[in-house]
């Protein structure tokens, strides 16, 4: 097991090939960001609301704010740090932007890119690898499950596998890899007759959450008692985030809690849940090293008093990677 073997950076050619669908979700993007905003660049009457802090209801009147990104203030909370937008689009400008909007079709579009794939079944191999340091095989729900990449990895290792996706075509291609898998929200649309889980993975959920806390504590619902919860979310105290911060594709619409190991390790701990494991994987340095070396070394600086060893192991021994994930036992 090794967080190489699926690290974009590594693999010039995965790189090369994501190119276009990267570029055509960006384009993608833009366009469904400037359908809901105004020209001074702040969203249009009633397509969003504000909130105060997601984690301890600080008040965003008392937040720090860092930056905005597409409408989005990005706060940091005076009460406990976490950073987060203030701004949240309302349910229907939301389900319009996930059911159907031109960002939507491009991310499906990426998703089903052979180079993805591969880097996606590279994750999965490990990330299966990881859940069995903690359990023999048993009942496994991906809540938000995709093309079902992790079920059917799961499902070679003998886990009996379901999974949730609110994404039609997405669901489509995981009933013809013969998945159990249904169509709809969570925890609304699960099925009554489904077994309470032995894990449940939450993989690029918790992000987009209006209220993380809440929607947490009804995933635990349909978790067993000493369950496994296998988190992973885009790591606001990332490298490549604090060169880039509001450039960064990570402020985008749907994306409204940004979370690094700490802030994430806190609030399943406050839930309940006990750390068995976490770290950042991902290190996007082929990105990183395109910038010059004095912008990337005053980022360093803002997030490590450690010498910049600038190589994948080297953010990951810092926790700087794109991406946290861990794993997490009901108590
Ligand atoms: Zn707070």
């Amino acid at each position: 097991m090794n967080r190489a073997d699926f690290d974009a950076a590594s693999y010039p050619w995965v790189r090369q090939a994501l190119q276009q669908a990267n570029q055509a979700l960006r384009q993608a993007e833009q366009a469904d960001f400037s359908g809901l905003l105004a020209a001074d660049g702040e969203f249009l009457p009633g397509v969003a609301y504000t909130r105060d802090c997601p984690l301890c209801d600080h008040p965003a009147a008392n937040a720090r704010q860092l930056f905005r990104a597409h409408g989005m203030h990005i706060m940091a909370c005076a009460g406990c740090g976490f950073v987060y937008s203030r701004d949240v689009l309302l349910p229907g400008a939301e389900q319009a932007r996930y059911r159907q909007s031109q960002s939507s079709q491009a991310n499906q579009a990426l998703k089903v890119n052979e180079a993805y794939r591969f880097l996606e079944q590279k994750k999965a191999e490990y990330v299966v690898g990881r859940l069995a340091q903690f359990s023999p095989p048993a009942t496994l729900l991906d809540v938000g499950c995709s093309n079902g990449t992790l079920l059917e990895q799961a499902r070679r290792q003998a886990w009996q596998t379901y999974g949730i996706e609110l994404g039609e075509t997405a669901v489509q291609s995981c009933l013809e890899k013969g998945l159990q898998v249904v169509h709809g929200s969570f925890p609304q649309d699960l099925p009554a007759h489904w077994p309470a889980m032995d894990a449940v993975a939450l993989f690029d959920v918790l992000e987009h959450l209006p209220s993380p806390r809440q929607s947490l504590q009804q995933m635990t619902a349909c978790l067993k008692q000493d369950g496994l919860l296998l988190v992973q979310v885009p790591n606001q105290r990332s490298l490549l985030l604090a060169i880039e911060q509001q450039k960064n594709n990570n402020y985008c619409h749907g994306h409204w809690s940004y979370f690094t190991p700490r802030t994430l390790q806190g609030l399943l701990e406050e839930e309940g849940f006990a750390c068995l494991h976490l770290e950042t994987y991902i290190s996007e340095l082929d990105r990183i090293l395109a910038y010059d070396d004095d912008i990337v070394r005053n980022a360093w600086a803002t997030l490590s008093n450690e010498t910049p060893q600038l190589t994948a192991e080297g953010l990951w021994a810092q926790d700087m990677g794109y991406k946290v994930f861990g794993i997490f036992r009901r108590r």
